[in-house]
């Protein structure tokens, strides 16, 4: 690619720079907490469709995927739960296709008073923009999407197929981008601009949702010793749960990439409810865990060591000897994933063009990273035979408060995004 065009690639990105914040501010703006994105997906159906862009956007129906590898199992419906795609059909289809996906979905803010400014007014201040969701991951979705205008900008469109997707459900089961797998779109490489410090992820945990439920006998605190505390007997399970997440941490069991993290699996108690009234013993407790996975663990042997651990834990209390512990799984049912273990030229291909657009946009080398968390790039990775590049822009207190990102580095993420399309599919006239 031509050092002209390259430029002319940064330039647009520049000249567009101040409506791309406009974009992120607004999108920003719509809480798409889970169930609650029907209006930023209307907002981003709005700009692909004005864009030209051929629309798909669909309920997601448990039917078309419960079948298929990777799900993860949800309580309720998904009457709210809607995809949004926008496609590029290339003229000539010269080049290698490409995904590039975001999700729309955002977690809770958290208690409104530990923010500084309410988390849905997004902000900017000091060359970062404020509000839950800026950077995980609204910023990708816009430098996916402004990225592909810079293209236009310059009189250019990419000559392959290109698939942009703002799917929903990402922080609690990935079913979203599952859905867009259902639905056959496919290409060469996919790219998700998750708010990782402008680094490569080479590979990523997989995480298991679960939900123990515990039920005790209510008395009169007076006679406690007669009832049996369905709060208190949750803590040696916890206990037990954390031995567990120590020993999946045993340096045998790291994935290559993890070797040099002691800890990289965390397990999680999220969630905790349980109890009627503070002079009763709680007759019942329900406690939400999330634990991860190394690339490669099996999900279903990770379930069966989860409960055995948790029923032994149970079977040396005198009460839930008696009445075991139910598990329940809600959520994430997520394998590992590491891009760096895709041998094929396809992979080595995206990267090596990720590298040199990172470079020329950026002056910097592009820096690797496993990170410990998951991303739907799982879905592509392991059930598409997509290689997935996860390369997005700097953010902080992601999931905390006074969520922020750096608008700069959205600024060098978005060039660089400019650049690769262009590599990676090539480009025609429009
Ligand atoms: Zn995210």
């Amino acid at each position: 690619m031509s050092d002209t065009l390259n430029t002319q690639l940064c330039d647009a990105v520049d000249a567009g720079f101040d409506r791309q914040i406009a974009f992120l501010s607004e999108l920003t703006a719509h809480p798409s907490t889970r169930g609650n994105e029907q209006s930023a997906q209307d907002f981003m159906a709005a700009e692909l469709s004005a864009r030209g862009y051929a629309l798909d956007r669909w309920q997601i129906d448990v039917a078309d995927i419960q079948h298929l590898p990777g799900f993860s199992p949800v309580l309720g419906t998904y009457e709210d739960a809607v995809n949004v795609v926008g496609t590029h059909r290339s003229a000539t289809q010269k080049g290698r296709s490409l995904i590039l996906n975001g999700h729309i979905d955002v977690v809770p803010a958290g208690p409104l008073d530990m923010w500084d400014t309410p988390p849905f007014k997004p902000r900017v201040k000091d060359g970062w923009l404020y509000g839950r969701g800026g950077g995980d991951m609204k910023a990708g979705l816009a430098s996916n999407l402004f990225a592909l205008d810079a293209l236009r900008a310059c009189g250019l469109a990419p000559a392959a197929d290109v698939f942009y997707q703002s799917v929903v459900e990402e922080e609690c089961t990935g079913n979203g981008a599952l859905a867009c797998l259902a639905r056959g779109y496919q290409a060469d490489a996919a790219l998700i601009p998750e708010p990782f410090s402008e680094h490569l992820v080479t590979a990523q945990l997989g995480v298991i949702w679960f939900q123990v439920h515990l039920k005790g006998r209510p008395t009169h605190v007076a006679y406690a010793g007669s009832g049996a505390n369905a709060i208190e007997a949750a803590f040696p399970l916890i206990k037990a749960l954390h031995d567990m997440e120590h020993r999946w941490n045993d340096i045998e069991h790291r994935h290559a990439e993890y070797a040099h993290m002691d800890h990289a699996l965390n397990l999680n108690v999220g969630k905790f409810e349980g109890g009627d009234w503070t002079s009763s013993v709680p007759a019942w407790s329900t406690f939400d865990v999330r634990m991860a996975i190394f690339p490669g663990q099996s999900i279903k042997a990770a379930k069966e060591e989860i409960e055995k651990t948790i029923l032994e834990a149970a079977s040396a209390n005198d009460f839930l000897r008696n009445a075991p512990p139910e598990i329940v799984y809600h959520g994430f049912h997520a394998e590992g994933y590491a891009l760096s273990d895709d041998s094929s030229a396809m992979a080595r291909q995206a990267i090596s063009t990720l590298e040199a657009a990172h470079s020329t946009a950026t002056g910097e080398t592009l820096e690797r990273e496993a990170i410990t968390a998951t991303t739907d790039a799982r879905f592509f990775g392991l059930y598409a035979d997509t290689p997935t590049l996860v390369y997005g822009p700097k953010a902080e207190a992601i999931h905390g408060f006074n969520e922020r990102v750096d608008l700069e580095s959205m600024r060098r993420v978005t060039k660089a995004t400019a650049l690769f399309i262009a590599q990676w599919c090539g480009t025609e006239d429009i």
